[in-house]
């Protein structure tokens, strides 16, 4: 995207109508109205809720589009640890220090005012985010990016309270460290129970991952130990190849059971260490890894920005929200037609959006382009496949898979294919969180 000067920036914005001058730029200052006699003072104010893969790139690439903007990153936590790479962890193959990121780059080299709160609510009608601190932050366009929430309760007896002893792992972090401590506790011969989400979750092929990454650690410390995957769907992503993998490398230690085999878990006694299924039969773990179903956040609800899907209904063009106007939603949170929920994609549309958002505020129309998705996973230390995909705005207004492009990684390749994979599934990491908070 071509840079203009200031000038001319304010000067367009007042052509195209959507801003056409600025109040006071900064904290406690809602948006000034435009007037033909108010001279613009200010640059237009971008916040940014989540600082993730979609609200790291998002608030980085709004400065590189356009050095004119005035844009905070709010974000909870000081540091952020991917959960690409998390199930890498749980294998023993990288330590939570690999996976943590800082935002330092953004504030010190994009110049992002980085704050460190956590939002606790939106005012759409006044546009300003009220933080737990007690200040609010005005804006001129909203960006949300605050990932997921789980359907605490769905599974009877599973709430946040009970992931202290069944942990979930999906937010890498605290519980990802709670789930490898289990797992180094974990006796030989024991038994490791994963209870994998309905559709739509964050990272589709994470749960075979992870069971891969597990049975590479016990392979290597408990080799008597087993691993048994209780489905709520009928299939999963990269499915023959993950089972192609599994007989090489872990004949006999995972089971996977589906929905339709009495796989779908209903109820957990934390206590016993014991989970139900629909078919009414139970199962007892020495380690329970819940992964519940999942929404978008409590805030992007009372914000007003999901519908009865749980998700953030989104223009897909612009990622603007369909239901509230000048906030975009992007990442997880947010229902993007065929575009699976992965920090790639979260990546790629929030460059998009950045794009789209200096677009509005220029008057000009906002780019089309086509996304990406790819996603490695590793079965073993030097044994990686992936699967990749491109997605183009259908006549229907919904992003849908190009036909013909993509693909999976061939069954029956050879081994030094598989190893090269897992070479570029560590550079793919490296990669992205360097595009993302570097
Ligand atoms: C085990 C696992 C493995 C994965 N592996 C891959 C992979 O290999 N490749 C891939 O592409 N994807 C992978 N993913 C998926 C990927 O992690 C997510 O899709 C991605 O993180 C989504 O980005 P996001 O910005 O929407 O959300 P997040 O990355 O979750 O970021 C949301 C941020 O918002 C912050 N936040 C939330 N609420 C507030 C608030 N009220 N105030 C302030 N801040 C707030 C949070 O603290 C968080 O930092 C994996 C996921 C899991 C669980």
């Amino acid at each position: 995207m071509s840079k203009i000067s200031r000038r001319d920036f304010v000067k367009l914005m007042g052509a195209g109508g959507a801003l056409s001058a600025f109040g006071l730029a900064g904290c406690e200052t809602a948006p000034t109205k435009a007037s033909s006699t108010t001279p613009a003072k200010a640059a237009p104010r971008v916040v940014v809720v989540g600082g993730g893969f979609g609200g790291a790139t998002c608030a980085k690439y709004l400065r590189l589009y356009e050095p004119e903007l005035n844009i905070t990153l709010v974000e909870q936590n000081a540091n952020y640890v991917t959960c690409p790479g998390s199930n890498w962890m749980l294998g023993g193959l990288r330590k939570i220090e690999d996976l943590t990121q800082n935002y330092n780059a953004l504030r010190d080299k994009h110049g992002v005012n980085v704050v460190i709160d956590r939002v606790v609510g939106v005012d759409a009608g006044k546009r300003l985010v009220a933080l737990a601190s007690g200040k609010t932050l005005a804006y001129d366009r909203l960006v949300m990016s605050p990932g997921i929430d789980f359907r605490w309760g769905e599974i009877e007896g599973y709430d946040e309270g009970a992931s202290q002893l069944m942990p979930h792992a999906w937010k890498a972090g605290p519980q990802t460290v709670l789930l490898q401590k289990q797992l180094h506790a974990m006796p030989d011969g024991g038994t490791f129970i994963m209870a994998a989400p309905p559709m739509p979750f964050r990272c589709p092929p994470g749960p075979p991952e992870r069971a891969s990454m597990v049975a590479h650690y016990f392979k290597t410390h408990k080799p008597k130990s087993k691993i048994l995957i209780l489905d709520a769907k009928d299939n999963f992503s990269k499915q023959a190849l993950f089972m192609q993998a599994w007989e090489q490398f872990y004949p006999g230690m995972i089971e996977w059971v589906p929905a339709t085999g009495g796989g779908k878990v209903v109820r957990v006694d934390p206590k016993t260490g014991t989970v139900y299924t629909a078919n009414g039969s139970s199962e007892k773990g020495e380690v329970i890894n819940i992964i519940p179903a999942q929404r978008a956040p409590t805030l992007a609800a009372n914000a007003g920005l999901v519908n009865d899907s749980g998700w953030c209904p989104v223009n897909q063009s612009t990622f603007e929200s369909t239901r509230v106007p000048n906030v975009h939603v992007i990442g997880d949170s947010s229902n993007a037609g065929a575009v699976p929920k992965s920090g790639h994609t979260a990546n790629n549309i929030a460059k998009m959006t950045a794009a789209a958002i200096v677009s509005l505020f220029r008057g000009v129309p906002p780019p089309q382009p086509s996304h990406v998705n790819t996603c490695y996973s590793l079965v073993s230390p030097d044994y990686g496949i992936s699967i990749a995909a491109v997605y183009r705005l259908g006549e229907d207004g919904q992003l849908q898979g190009v036909k013909g492009a993509g693909g999976l990684s061939p069954e029956n390749a050879s081994a030094q294919q598989r190893s090269q994979e897992a070479g570029y599934a560590a550079a793919w990491h490296k990669g992205i969180v360097a595009d993302s908070f570097g």
